[in-house]
């Protein structure tokens, strides 16, 4: 079977893990229907092996990041993300996960420290300044969300170095200002990020 399990854009690699997610972010190009991100097709017949994941990556010295992003949720798959994450701190690589930020809601308790010494960075989606904005956008299906990202992002830093929330520029009703102020008060840095942009 021939399925994108890694992807390079620029000077990082991206790992297409899962195609699974808890939102249905009306953004998306999955919630779309479009499964390609650039020339790549994301489409997972089936998701793929940790051997198949390692072997997809090379030498990640070659790269600025390995990044764990992907059409779904790379922490829905925690096992096989930290088991791929150890191979390449291994290989003196540097690891990001692009992140819901909704691991500890989804896995009912802290993953975060399992991160520590595997995880230099974190990306985490902030698509709203208030739950009405986030829910509007990314219609999650677990009840408290909102509220169980911004505790992800109070917490992340004491395991992970470098931690960013991030929201896209121009959604309706979305705050860009309010956002970046949230993640302050959160103690995490922000990124303003543009529709269709992987990054
Ligand atoms: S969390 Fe990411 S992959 Fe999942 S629906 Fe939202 S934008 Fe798409």
């Amino acid at each position: 079977m021939n399925q994108t399990i890694a992807y390079r854009i620029n000077d990082n690699l991206y790992l297409n893990i899962t195609d699974r997610c808890t939102l249905a972010c009306k953004f998306c190009p999955k919630t779309q229907g479009i499964k390609r991100v650039h020339d790549f097709d994301l489409t997972l017949e089936q998701r793929p092996e940790i051997e198949s994941i390692i072997e997809s990556i090379g030498n990640p010295r070659e790269y600025d990041s390995i990044v764990f992003c992907g059409f779904g949720e790379p922490t829905l798959r925690l096992k096989v993300l930290l088991t791929v994450a150890r191979h390449i701190k291994k290989e003196r690589g540097k690891v990001r996960i692009n992140t819901d930020g909704l691991a500890n809601l989804f896995h009912k308790r802290n993953v975060l420290p399992d991160f520590e010494g595997l995880v230099d960075a974190l990306s985490v989606s902030l698509n709203g300044q208030n739950e009405t904005i986030y829910n509007q956008h990314c219609q999650p299906a677990l009840k408290g969300s909102f509220n169980a990202v911004l505790d992800f992002l109070r917490l992340a830093p004491r395991y992970v170095p470098e931690v960013t929330a991030s929201a896209i520029h121009g959604l309706e009703g979305l705050d860009i200002e309010a956002c970046s102020a949230l993640a302050k008060q959160l103690g995490v840095g922000f990124r303003q990020r543009n529709l269709d942009v992987v990054g």
